[in-house]
């Protein structure tokens, strides 16, 4: 379901700054916190290029608010034009460990996002890249640049680690 490829429009390592390192890390980490709570560990983080601050970081809750749209991307969405008290984000950027399913992807684009860097690639349940790859086939929508795969081994391995525990910890 989550597998690694090498896609040539994954950012590389020099564009790699210490601000992109640390949102990372920071969403890997949220992310696992969220599995340890039975959530899928998905953490979405919008991100202020211009000011280089994090506005807003959510993970999955569908488990915890028996919510099947309360996924991490709408939540950080929400939280964010909260935070800086506007209806669109068009100045700010999504990072999201895995690739957004087709409901996320459309918020996003609802949101006006600018950029969506997202980590795992989702072959059953992403709406970018896979499935009805959202951007391409809803032209009315204000896509986002996307690139996918940024940091994508170690967002695998949460979901990869998740799934095998769910399994009861066979390796
Ligand atoms: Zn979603």
């Amino acid at each position: 379901m989550f597998f690694l490829t090498s896609r040539a429009f994954a950012p590389t390592l020099h564009s790699m700054d210490d601000f992109f390192e640390n949102i990372v890390d920071t969403a890997v980490k949220q992310a696992g916190r969220a599995a340890k709570a039975g959530e899928i560990p998905v953490c979405a983080v919008v991100f202020d290029p211009a000011e280089k601050q994090i506005v807003a970081t959510a993970v999955n809750r569908t488990e915890r608010d028996n919510d099947p749209t309360a996924h991490a991307e709408v939540l950080a969405i929400r939280k964010a034009c909260r935070a800086v008290k506007q209806t669109r984000l068009p100045d700010f950027d999504m990072y999201v460990t895995l690739e957004p399913c087709p409901m996320c992807a459309a918020a996003i684009a609802f949101a006006r996002l600018r950029r969506l860097y997202f980590g795992a690639y989702d072959v059953k349940g992403g709406g970018v890249e896979h499935g009805c790859r959202v951007y391409e086939h809803a032209p009315h929508l204000s896509a986002p640049e996307v690139y996918g795969g940024i940091a994508q081994t170690r967002c695998a391995e949460l979901l990869t680690g998740f799934f095998q525990t769910l399994r009861g910890g066979a390796k």
